[in-house]
């Protein structure tokens, strides 16, 4: 594979620590500050603790509109709620794919006391056409989430998108989603390497986890520390090299929809109108 093939890091967001919910703890990089978006992905989110005071307060009831949220556990239970009757518990290596649509109220809460808790949240963007459809949500079990061994060491889970020929239970390609998502855990020992093509402007970044790597050719401004983002260039495929630590990150890529942003918290629609119009919803009970 050419090297000019290789996609290279434009930005690298650090995370911040912040918190939301009823008061949990996290490490937020895209969506950190205003208009710090990666279209269509609005938001990473990555909660991580051994202190139960940092996660017990949860996600209370809350709402959303416009767009989808990712929950992908690592450790931990979350148990999930909502305003149709819906309810799931995610346990290690789980996710649940939420798509808000016009309206969703529901829950996020812990069911743990004690113990390690850790995952992600992403939210992505829904175009203007699809923000009002019907919301919708899919528990996917890790037993359903299929892992590609890489030749040279290490390993990708497929949660959305393909690799190698591996498609995730998310399949954008196949139904046909605008924003067709691709969303892979990878982890790789130290000195290993990973290269996977990404479709020509589609966006992409990587989060590191765990360790640190560098992104396409080695050299000045390839470092990706960890908990940062990393934003890609728009073509190529993308060339992950762990260094001395090793590396789990996530890889996420998609169409972009190319639709101005307003955001109000839990809702992201295209205009200030529109987010006028959702709370007078909200407020009138016709939310859902
Ligand atoms: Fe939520």
């Amino acid at each position: 594979m050419n090297a000019k093939s290789w996609r290279t890091l434009v930005h690298v967001i650090e995370s911040v620590k912040t918190s939301d919910g009823g008061g949990v703890k996290l490490h937020r990089s895209i969506g950190s500050r205003r208009g710090l978006y990666v279209d269509p992905f609005l938001m990473l989110d990555e909660f991580f603790s051994d202190n139960p005071n940092d996660y017990l307060a949860g996600f209370p009831s809350h709402p959303h509109r416009g767009f989808e949220a990712v929950t992908y556990m690592i450790d931990g239970h979350m148990r999930h709620e909502d305003h149709l009757g819906n309810q799931g518990d995610l346990g290690p290596g789980d996710a649940q794919w939420m798509t808000a649509g016009r309206g969703v109220i529901h829950s996020e809460m812990p069911q743990q006391s004690e113990g390690r808790m850790r995952g992600f949240q992403l939210w992505i963007n829904l175009p203007a056409k699809e923000k009002m459809k019907p919301a919708s949500w899919r528990d996917i079990a890790a037993s359903d989430i299929p892992v590609v061994p890489i030749p040279a060491g290490g390993q990708v889970k497929v949660i959305a998108g393909i690799y190698e020929g591996t498609a995730g239970p998310i399949n954008g390609h196949e139904k046909k989603l605008t924003t067709d998502p691709s969303y892979l855990d990878v982890s790789l020992p130290a000195g290993s390497e990973v290269v996977v093509p990404v479709s020509p402007g589609y966006h992409a970044f990587i989060y590191m986890y765990e360790g640190s790597a560098t992104i396409g050719d080695v050299g000045e401004g390839s470092l990706l520390p960890y908990r940062s983002a990393g934003v890609l260039s728009d073509s190529g495929n993308v060339r992950v090299l762990a260094l001395e630590q090793g590396a789990r990150f996530l890889l996420l890529a998609a169409k972009p929809i190319r639709e101005p942003v307003v955001q109000y918290g839990p809702f992201v629609m295209n205009t200030r109108e529109e987010i006028e119009q959702t709370l007078a919803d909200y407020r009138d009970g016709n939310f859902t």
